[in-house]
Formats: structure tokens, sequence, C-alpha cells
């Protein structure tokens, strides 16, 4: 099947224009239109090797939302017409432990990246959602709510799930005093979750001039962390800290700011190691744990909370040609507070 996107050569290169063939739909194939995808960090790390040397020509993009334009023979979950949403994986082993969960995500195999994978026959690489058309096997595909605007669900594919599952698994509720660390993609998308799960919520943000967009996302307060020392007054403060920082950070600093028996989860992951001090571990009984993504009844269910609760990402609708500024403002931490790549200028 024909695609036009957007990739890069190499770890320096810019996005560029790319034309290349996707599998044709088999029984359990859908083929999409897509409509927008968003810009996420993790594409950028990829891109630019920041993770290790990607599979080249790259294309990028696993917040994807599209309309279904054809199924295979054997397809019962959408029809042509249906709104459809892909994430950050487009298969998995199905058999093992954690595939079985539904947590494809953790899957023990490995799951298969929605691009910078090999498809699981091994014959394809996979690409991403930089491109005006999509493949994917319906059971690593979900149904959009039609009440939302689709430019804001398609953050929700990867940041949306990203923070809402943590949230979740932790349970953050009315009584739950939360952190987010980092006011972007994934970080506004914590705090609606947060907001929407009754919690108490700071912002910490080294951008000081995001103050009022974080009140009007719901935040109830907001601690510039431009000058690092301003966590020394937030001592013992937090039940739980999403880290959604993609860049290098004194973690013990966000440490000494969790309550007895709090939790910091690690979610924004630049590429190079911490330096964690094993004493703010101890006091506190303090927890440190991480989170990748969500499985696929849980990127379901996360769509259809946003449905009923109006949650949708705040973005910037961008052509492809702007693609490669983005990614420059996104790293600059210039971003509102997603870039949503408008498809059908590929
Ligand atoms: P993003 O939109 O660029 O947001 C990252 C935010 O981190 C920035 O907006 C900024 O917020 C803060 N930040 C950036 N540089 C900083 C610095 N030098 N010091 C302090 N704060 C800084 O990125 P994203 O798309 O949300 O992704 C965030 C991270 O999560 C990336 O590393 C990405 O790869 C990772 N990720 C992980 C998963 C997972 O499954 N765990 C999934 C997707 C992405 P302020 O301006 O408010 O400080
Ligand atoms: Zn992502
Ligand atoms: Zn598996």
């Amino acid at each position: 099947m024909k695609s036009r996107g957007l990739a890069v050569d190499n770890a320096t290169s810019p996005l560029k224009t790319f034309e290349f063939d996707r599998r044709e739909i088999g029984a359990h194939d859908v083929a999409l239109d897509v409509k927008f995808t968003g810009i996420c960090h993790s594409d950028i790390h990829t891109a630019r090797g920041e993770w290790g040397s990607a599979l080249y020509p790259l294309v990028p993009g696993h917040e994807i939302v599209g309309v279904v334009t054809a199924t295979g023979s054997g397809v019962s979950k959408f029809k042509v017409g249906n709104l459809i949403g892909v994430g950050v994986f487009v298969d998995s082993c199905r058999k093992c432990d954690t595939c079985l969960k539904g947590l494809q995500n953790y899957c023990l195999e490995g799951m298969t990246g929605t691009y910078n994978s090999m498809e699981r026959d091994g014959k394809n690489q996979t690409r991403g959602g930089y491109s005006n058309t999509f493949v994917i096997n319906e059971d690593y595909a979900v149904h959009i709510p039609a009440n939302l605007p689709l430019e804001g669900v398609a953050p929700l594919l990867c940041a949306g799930i990203t923070l809402y599952s943590p949230i979740k698994h932790l349970n953050v509720g009315p009584k739950t005093k939360v952190a987010v660390m980092g006011l972007g993609g994934l970080g506004h998308m914590g705090l609606k979750f947060a907001v929407a799960m009754g919690a108490e919520v700071t912002v910490l943000s080294h951008s000081p001039s995001k103050e009022n967009d974080a009140k009007k996302m719901g935040a109830h307060h907001f601690v510039s962390t431009k000058d690092i020392s301003a966590l020394d007054t937030l001592k013992k403060s937090f039940d739980i800290i999403l880290n959604t920082v993609s860049a290098e950070l004194d973690i013990n600093a966000y440490l000494q700011c969790l309550k007895l028996d709090g939790t910091l989860v690690v979610i924004g992951l630049p590429g190079k190691p911490y330096a964690l001090n094993p004493g703010v571990m101890l006091d506190g009984r303090r927890s440190l744990t991480g989170s990748m993504i969500g499985g696929m009844p849980e990127l379901q269910e996360m769509l259809d909370f946003c449905g009923k609760h109006n949650i949708v990402s705040d973005v910037e609708i961008i052509k492809a040609d702007y693609a490669n500024t983005a990614y420059d403002r996104t790293v600059a931490s210039d971003v509102k507070y997603r870039f949503v790549i408008d498809a059908s200028t590929f």
C-alpha cells in the first residue's frame, strides 16, 4: 500500500518527505486514512539516536488517529468509516503471561514498536504515523469517542495512556497529593488526569511562563524549579511524583519531596542514568518506580474515560513542513502542549 510521509535518514538528518510501501491488508488488518499524528519527545530521542542507533530511514509517529478505509475479511472490531486510534505498539507475542493479562506493553518477548521495530515475521521494518496511510492489526487499534476533537485525541494514544496508567495503578484519588514534573506533552496529560481523579496537584516546572496555563488546566499549585533550591521548601510534601522530564536532572532533589511511603514514577527517558542517593530512599521508606505506556484494554478504557470527562490534549496543529521546527521547539520546552501534524499535508 502506497504511503507518503516524513523520515530521517540518520541521527543528524532532518525530517524529509519519504514515499514507501506498507503491507497490503491481511484478513485481520484495517487500513486507515491518517488524519492527525502527534509529535512525542520519544520520536525525537529515537530519530536523533539518543536511545542508541535506530533503523533508518525512520518514519516516526505513534500517536495516530484516522478513519478506517478498508477492512480485511476477518475483521470484526471495525467498519469502514469508523474513527480509529493507533498508539506506541502494533503487535506483541499474544501468548506470554503479560500479553494474556492485556499488558502487551510489557510483553515478555518485547512489544513490536509502531516504528523502529521489525514486524514479527521479521520481513519488514515498522513505519510510524508521520504518513498519510497506516495498516494495523485490529487487535492493536482502538475506537475513538465521537464527541472529542480528533486533533486533541491523537496525543492521548501515547502521552495520554502513559500518564493514565500509573495514575490508575497507584490509585490516585481525592486524598492524593500529586506532583507532575515537567509541563510538556506527557506532563499536561498527567495534570489533567490527576485533577479528574480529584487529586491535589502541583506542577513542578522549570518554565515559569507556564504557570497560567497550568492553573487553567486545573493545577492547584505551581512551583518554578528554575532555581532547584525551590524544592527544599517542598520536603515530604507529595504522595506521588510523576516525572515526565525529558532531560537529565538531580533525581534526589525531587525524591526528598516525597512523604512517608511516597512513590516517584519515572516516565521521562533522557537516555542517561540517574545518580541515586540511597540515603534519600531510606528516609521515609520512599519508592522509585517506572511506568511504560499501557496495554490495549487500558488504552480503550482511557479513551472512554476521556470521552466521558471531555479530556483532550492542548495542541498546536502544524503542517508537515513545520515538523523540524516543531522538534527544535519541543526540545526547547516551547510546546503548548503537543504538536500535532495535519496528515493531509504529508
Ligand atoms: P516534552 O513535551 O518535551 O515535555 C518534557 C518537559 O520536560 C518539558 O516541556 C519541560 O517542562 C521539561 N524539561 C525539559 N527539559 C528540561 C530540563 N533541562 N530541566 C527540567 N525540565 C525540563 O516531552 P514528552 O513528549 O512529554 O516526553 C517526556 C519524556 O517522556 C521523554 O523523555 C519521552 O521520551 C518520555 N516518554 C516516556 C514514555 C513512557 O512510556 N514512559 C512514553 C512517552 C514518552 P517544563 O518546561 O514544564 O519544565
Ligand atoms: Zn510517545
Ligand atoms: Zn507477550
